[in-house]
């Protein structure tokens, strides 16, 4: 509770000019309002680190398909191919096949 240094009266609290400043009704005097709040609106930085997840999808190779082989393993006539050089580049390379139906992979030598 204060009170008017010039008349004595009760000081009121009360909004003037968008501060709060303790007012005498009676003539007029006013002070401002000791420790008025402060508020300080602190924009939160929303920093979202998004974790993007790398989705590598292990992308088939543009193999040639024969249908001159029969799988092994289901009876499917058509396969993925390709060779390879397995030991040295004299010896024959080994042929290999992957069937389109159920991922079966052998390999034939040539
Ligand atoms: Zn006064
Ligand atoms: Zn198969």
């Amino acid at each position: 509770m204060e009170f008017c240094p010039k008349c004595g009266k009760t000081l009121t609290p009360s909004r003037v000019g968008g501060k709060t400043m303790l007012v005498c009704k009676k003539c007029g005097y006013q002070k401002p309002l000791e420790g008025e709040k402060l508020v300080i609106k602190l924009e939160k930085e929303n920093v979202v680190s998004k974790n993007v997840a790398a989705i590598v999808e292990a992308e088939e190779a543009p193999l040639p398909t024969t249908s001159d082989v029969v799988c092994p393993q289901c009876g499917h006539n058509e396969a993925k191919w390709w060779t390879v050089q397995t030991r040295s580049a004299d010896e024959p390379m080994t042929q290999f096949f992957r069937c389109v139906k159920c991922g079966h992979t052998w390999r034939e030598y040539a």
